[in-house]
């Protein structure tokens, strides 16, 4: 900010808002936040802050309209308070949501509860209602209500509060309640600013402000529910509340012109002359080369992640370390020749399903299907059919229990994603396929690895199940929660400067010790190189300051480089 008389300064035309939208403590969480995600302080306040007033007679603090603010001296509520030494808690299983009423209920205080999207806000807004007001500071509502919002908020006239992440720093009154519902979901770091996932804004504003934290989720993320192992978090267990009969189909050695098995085609029979419906989960990503016969996926020795299949180069790549290797011509464990990258996509997969069962309605719901100008029409027939056929996004169309059978055609594409997230998104897709399952429903999992321990866990409902082999294969191998991990992806002005800038910028990461830096990775896009980045929980410090060099702007050092620190999707 400057003041006095230059040329270049213009006037201000009125004060946006009378009283300052945060308090002192408030600007040092926000700039806690650009640290932590290696941004910029200025792009992460721009997504935080509530929307100017659009009151058009708000033309300067002497204004009548302005004198309704005026008044207020105390600090807004959500303003840092000395934090008790008070512990989130998480809550798992059947009721979660209920339970969340039912403190907010009690608690008589504010709360806040933050959703993944849109849609979700919404809904909660609607279960809250029942309680008390309501406000809405998510984008559902326009700007002029979302700024009145969050006004009523800090004047306490109103208690209660739904949004996304832009209403993460929206006041709370005392004694104030943050919510984070599915805590699991990447939804709550999508690209673009503020960059942190909102489970790590909400864990340290609650700690920051002595604020009661509740986060939920049907299947807790790695980091979260090592969080609660290791006594940082309370746990909630519900008991476990009714479950589809799961049952494997191993598909290993099965000639692959077929996309349902014998089990999964006649459960699908059976629900359907049970005038029930039918969600058939598919994947369209293929990426990974796995043994027909004995169903090993081919791994990087090292980091133990998928192996990237690319057709057009006939190799494979870690997308971890970076090597590359030639396709093998057997499986490395049973000598096999049949490796194939095989997947079935949408459009196979609903092929079959019609010549088997063409008396059914029939609909797909997957992001190919529904862009263009078909999408509505599409969307409305997936809604009415007695078969969906979809990827994650088509379980959207189905409340609890509105299922009778929940299909998984190869989950296998998704187990082998080279991202060591791979298991943890299947056990989510699995499990809020089974919460959609109602009474005496089935939930079929085809297999090359039946016994995975994702498969186990949803077979079992025993979520342990799936995070004791997980949090060991985390620790053992060194990926979140035990370590941290950043992008850094650089972008030159031709791939010659993109590589030389590349060099560079891993000199100076490896420069500190602490930090364990990959081999430079190339994108699909020839134009960009990634650098994966492995640390300590002091990671964006010792990353912002290798990097600090390449600040100023020199004519050497063109180029870009954007640092993506904890990232929830690889994006290769
Ligand atoms: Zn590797
Ligand atoms: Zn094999």
């Amino acid at each position: 900010m400057r003041e006095g008389v230059d040329a270049r300064l213009k006037p201000l035309l009125r004060v946006a808002d009378p009283a300052p939208v945060l308090v002192p403590a408030q600007l040092d969480f926000v700039r806690w936040i650009a640290s932590e995600s290696l941004s910029s302080v200025g792009s992460t306040f721009a997504t935080l802050l509530p929307p100017p007033l659009l009151d058009s007679t708000a033309t300067g603090p002497g204004s009548g309209s302005s004198a309704r603010y005026d008044t207020r001296t105390e600090p807004p509520p959500g303003a840092p308070r000395v934090a008790p030494d008070q512990r989130p808690t998480l809550l798992v299983g059947t009721g979660r949501e209920e339970q969340i009423l039912e403190r907010i209920k009690e608690a008589k205080g504010g709360a806040l509860v933050i959703a993944a999207d849109v849609e979700a806000a919404a809904r909660w807004a609607q279960r809250l209602a029942k309680l008390d007001r309501v406000v809405r500071l998510d984008s559902g509502v326009d700007e002029g209500a979302r700024a009145q919002a969050w006004r009523q908020l800090a004047d306490g006239s109103a208690r209660l509060a739904t949004g996304t992440r832009s209403a993460l720093l929206a006041p709370v009154v005392e004694p104030g309640m943050l919510v984070l519902l599915d805590e699991h979901e990447a939804a709550h770091k999508p690209p673009g600013p503020p960059r942190l996932h909102s489970r790590e804004v909400v864990l340290e504003r609650a700690a920051r402000e002595g604020l009661t934290l509740l986060l939920t989720s049907a299947t807790p993320s790695v980091e979260m529910w090592w969080q609660a192992g290791s006594g940082r978090a309370d746990a909630v267990l519900a008991p476990p509340g009714p479950w589809p009969a799961v049952s494997l189909a191993d598909t290993r050695g099965i000639l692959r012109r077929e996309p349902l098995t014998p089990p999964l085609a006649r459960a699908i029979r059976e629900t359907l002359a049970a005038g029930r419906r039918v969600f058939l989960a598919v994947s369209r990503l293929t990426s990974a080369l796995a043994c027909d016969e004995c169903g090993t996926v081919v791994r990087c020795a090292q980091c133990m992640l998928a192996l990237a299949y690319s057709r057009a180069t006939a190799t494979l790549a870690c997308r971890l370390c970076g090597r590359t290797e030639p396709l093998p011509d057997t499986c490395p464990s049973c000598r096999g020749r049949r490796l194939s990258p095989f997947g079935w996509g949408v459009e196979r997969v609903e092929h079959a399903v019609r010549r088997r069962f063409p008396d059914a309605r029939i609909a797909r719901y997957d992001p190919d299907a529904l862009r263009g100008a078909r999408g509505e029409t599409q969307r409305r027939a997936a809604a009415a059919a007695q078969v969906v056929i979809g990827t994650r996004g088509a379980l959207r169309l189905f409340g609890r229990a509105a299922l009778g059978l929940a299909g998984f055609v190869s989950p296998d594409q998704l187990l082998r994603l080279p991202d060591f997230r791979a298991g943890e998104r299947t056990l989510a897709l699995l499990w809020a396929a089974a919460e959609r399952v109602g009474a005496g429903g089935a939930l079929v999992i085809q297999s090359q690895n039946p016994t995975h321990y994702a498969f186990e866990a949803a077979a079992r409902q025993d979520l342990a199940a799936f995070y004791t082999p997980e949090l060991r294969f985390r620790a053992e191998l060194g990926y979140p929660p035990f370590r941290r991990l950043a992008i850094v992806t650089l972008r030159g002005g031709g791939a010659p400067e993109t590589e030389r800038l590349a060099e560079r910028v891993c000199a100076a990461l490896r420069a500190s010790t602490a930090l364990q830096v990959y081999p430079p990775g190339a994108d699909r896009r020839s134009r960009v190189r990634r650098v994966v980045v492995k640390g300590p929980a002091e990671l964006p410090r010792l990353v912002g300051a290798a990097l600090r060099e390449f600040r100023d702007p020199r004519p050497e050092g063109r180029g870009i480089i954007d640092v993506e620190v904890d990232p929830v999707e690889w994006p290769f």
